[in-house]
C-alpha cells in the first residue's frame, strides 16, 4: 500500500530500524548524513538503496524541511555510493519513489541507484 508523502514521520518504519541496527542489511556505505545498503528485492544488476540519517517521509519533506548541510550530505553521498561501485562510465539511474502514484511504499526517504546493466528508457508500464 503507497504511503501519503505529506505523513507524519514514523519511527517504526524498516528504514529507521535499519538505521538503528534494529535489522540487518547488506551495508555498503555509511556517513554522518546517510547510510546505503542494498535492495532486499533488486530489479537491476546493481540496486542500491541511500537513506538520509534524520527522519524525512519522503524527497518532499526533506526537500521542503532539511537543512543545506543534510542535503548537501545526502546528495554527496548518493553521488558517493555510485562512484565507488564503478556506475559512473557505464550510466545509471536514480529514482526517488514520492507518494501514492509513484508506489513509495517504504515512509523513509530513499533514493534507489540502479545499475551494471542497460536499464532501457525510463519508466516502465
Ligand atoms: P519504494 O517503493 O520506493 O518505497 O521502495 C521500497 C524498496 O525497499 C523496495 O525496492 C524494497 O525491495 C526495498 N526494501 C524493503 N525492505 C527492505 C529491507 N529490509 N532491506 C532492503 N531493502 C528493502
Amino acid at each position: 500500500m503507497p504511503i501519503d508523502a505529506t505523513q507524519a514521520y514514523d519511527d517504526g518504519n524498516i528504514f529507521a530500524k535499519i538505521l538503528r541496527g534494529e535489522i540487518p542489511s547488506t551495508k555498503v556505505y555509511e556517513d554522518e548524513w546517510a547510510c546505503a545498503f542494498e535492495d532486499i528485492n533488486p530489479q537491476a544488476a546493481v540496486h542500491t538503496l541511500v537513506v538520509p540519517k534524520g527522519r524525512y517521509v519522503s524527497w518532499d519533506d526533506f526537500s521542503a524541511s532539511a537543512s543545506a548541510e543534510e542535503i548537501a550530505g545526502f546528495v554527496r553521498a548518493v553521488g558517493t555510493v555510485a562512484r565507488e561501485k564503478g556506475l559512473v562510465e557505464p550510466g545509471y539511474r536514480l529514482l526517488a519513489n514520492t507518494g501514492g502514484h509513484a508506489g513509495q511504499e517504504v515512509p523513509h526517504l530513499h533514493v534507489h541507484i540502479f545499475g551494471g546493466e542497460p536499464l532501457g528508457r525510463m519508466i516502465g508500464g
